[in-house]
């Protein structure tokens, strides 16, 4: 039967790794490798780590009007498409085309009441002010 590490995994049970050789335990428990897990466990979280957005803006966004705000979703799927795949870009994808369509339909609303607030005659009878 092999060797098995002497340690135990945080659920009290036998480690059940090979032990490093000349040692008895693995290479997650032996004392004398805890730079070398440092070291890992810190390139492990920086390979990881999400790209930065393309040309982050200097400015906050102006979300005044649809076209701003067709202009930002624009750029988010822009850089969302740029991510590695994954459920969660396929997720934010989706979410996104959601918010462009409502931004479509709420565009369109706007141009046909302005047409129609045009042929009405001047001043409007409908505004108070
Ligand atoms: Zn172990």
């Amino acid at each position: 039967m092999p060797a098995r590490c002497e340690a135990t995994n945080a659920r009290g049970e036998p480690c059940g790794m090979a032990p490093l050789q000349g040692t008895s335990q693995c290479w997650a428990h032996n004392p004398s490798r805890g730079e070398a897990r440092a070291l890992a466990r810190k390139r492990g979280g920086r390979n990881r780590r999400v790209a930065l957005a393309i040309d982050p803006p200097t400015d906050a966004p102006r979300l005044r009007d649809v076209g701003a705000i067709q202009r930002q979703l624009e750029d988010a799927v822009y850089n969302t498409l740029r991510l590695a795949n994954s459920p969660t870009r396929s997720r934010t994808i989706g979410y996104l085309l959601g918010f462009a369509l409502r931004a479509l339909e709420v565009g369109e609303l706007e141009a046909r009441l302005g047409a129609l607030e045009s042929q009405l005659p001047s001043p409007s009878p409908w505004r108070t002010a």
